[in-house]
């Protein structure tokens, strides 16, 4: 096995949403107070000895957490309420796909992607004892 660095960064926001196609609670909207565990990872160090600069992370994936997922309602885009809240001017964050956490986790993955960090997984705690995880 090949050794590995590894670094997590553990951050929180809140949420609603409702998942389409679902028989049960989940289906009506209701929130979660979700905690996300963004895992880096690199087999070599950088020129200051880290994987990722917790500065870094901050800066990009905590932002978009705060202005992108934090108090929105996270619905998938053919969901009716989606265009009903746009039209309120409500704050909705639009999915293409069900707003399950492991969806959740995939786009903050990505996201993390997008900016060139060396993301490796991502958790999301949808409640203290549930996590769905996406892994690159
Ligand atoms: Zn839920």
């Amino acid at each position: 096995m090949i050794p590995m660095y590894r670094v997590v960064k553990e951050l929180s926001f809140c949420y609603g949403h409702r998942l389409l196609d679902y028989q049960g609670k989940c289906a009506h909207p209701h929130g979660h107070n979700a905690k996300v565990e963004i895992e880096f990872s690199s087999e070599s160090l950088d020129g200051r000895g880290m994987v990722v600069d917790f500065v870094d992370i901050k800066a990009e994936v905590k932002r978009f957490l705060d202005e992108e997922l934090d108090h929105k309602m996270i619905l998938r885009k053919d969901d009716a309420l989606t265009k009903l809240l746009q039209d309120m001017k409500e704050p909705v964050f639009v999915m293409q796909e069900n707003p399950t956490a492991e969806n959740i986790a995939r786009v903050i993955f990505q996201y993390a992607q997008s900016r060139a960090l060396p993301v490796s997984a991502v958790r999301l705690w949808e409640t203290p004892s549930s996590y769905a995880e996406f892994r690159g």
